[in-house]
């Protein structure tokens, strides 16, 4: 009984801490794919720049860096919180919008703070926009790695400029390709976040072909494609009211996504499992490019039958699930 009461105990602490690391995020805070099992640590609150056209994912909070004492604070929480792990906790995040705005040396003092908390830190991963990489010297972007800055995840979302630009993204095709060079030259390690449907109907083939030509000229592990939603607080949904935006149908979206796959000819990872795509698929490139092509094709096929609604109802039940 004492025991079970400990138990009860240590679930409320748990419980507590978690609401002081993690409450400023509010209700939800995003986590890049490939990092999802990562300890993550908050560093920024919202984004640094905020103006990308479709998104909501700060939901109106305004930048903020948290100070250095904060920051410890919440290691000695997350400390805490991971006492009692059977392993210690080896992978870590930056939680926010783009940390790797911040500047190279309060990343490198988070770095260390981080490992003197958690020695047996492999890697620190966070998001990053390809502006915050770009006003990095290759100096500096050596130095992180060799802190343990690894497995960034950029934010690509499209290789058009036509694209970019429409979405007000701040930065375009040469800036994205920069970027991901830099992170090739300094051995750091970078999954690319692609958006289907990002250019509506109109601009979709360009959208398809700007971005295959740039990621077969690039080198990231993983390829997190994500189909644009309409947040209800994006700017995007004024102009899909305007009807000046042509949104693309889940099923027309499915296909940009085939179009693309089959032009990719890097060696990578497509993975397209978020909740957000209609038919989820993930394997490796090229090696098992023909088969997520075949099993996209069969799932196309089902639908043309008239099924897509069994498809989007197996989305929506997932999206509550995970
Ligand atoms: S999409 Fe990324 S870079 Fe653009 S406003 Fe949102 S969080 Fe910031």
């Amino acid at each position: 009984m004492a025991d079970m009461e400990q138990d009860a105990e240590r679930i409320r602490k748990i419980r507590r801490l978690k609401n002081e690391v993690y409450g400023e995020y509010g209700f939800f805070y995003y986590v890049p794919m490939a990092e999802s099992y990562t300890v993550q640590v908050p560093v920024t609150v919202s984004c640094s720049y905020r103006r990308c056209l479709y998104c909501d994912l700060n939901q109106g909070m305004p930048f903020r860096e948290l100070s250095l004492d904060e920051i410890n604070a919440n290691l000695e929480r997350l400390r805490v919180i991971h006492e009692k792990d059977i392993r210690p906790p080896r992978r870590f995040l930056l939680a926010g919008g783009n940390p790797f705005v911040l500047s190279t040396e309060k990343l490198l003092t988070v770095a260390e703070r981080v490992r003197t908390v958690f020695p047996a830190c492999e890697y620190i991963s966070c998001f990053a926009r390809a502006d915050d990489v770009l006003r990095k010297t290759s100096a500096e972007l050596d130095t992180l790695r060799q802190a343990g800055f690894d497995r960034l995840c950029l934010g690509i979302e499209s290789g058009s400029d036509c694209v970019l630009r429409y979405q007000e993204k701040g930065v375009g095709r040469a800036e994205n390709a920069a970027a991901m060079s830099a992170l090739d030259a300094a051995g750091i390690r970078y999954s690319a976040y692609i958006m289907l449907g990002l250019g509506g109907r109109d601009l979709s083939a360009g959208h398809v072909a700007g971005t295959a030509s740039l990621l077969n000229a690039a080198h990231p592990f993983e390829l997190t494609v994500v189909t644009l939603v309409l947040f209800r607080g994006a700017r995007l949904v004024e102009r899909v009211r305007a009807r000046e935006f042509q949104r693309m149908t889940s099923l027309e979206t499915l296909r940009e996504g085939r179009e693309l796959l089959s032009r990719l000819t890097l060696s990578t990872v497509w993975n397209a499992t978020h909740k957000t795509n209609l038919f989820p698929v993930k394997g490796k490139l090229p090696e098992h490019k023909d088969l997520l092509l075949r099993r996209i094709d069969a799932a196309l096929e089902e639908m043309s039958r008239g099924d897509v609604k069994q498809f989007e109802l197996r989305r929506w039940q997932n999206w509550g699930t995970e």
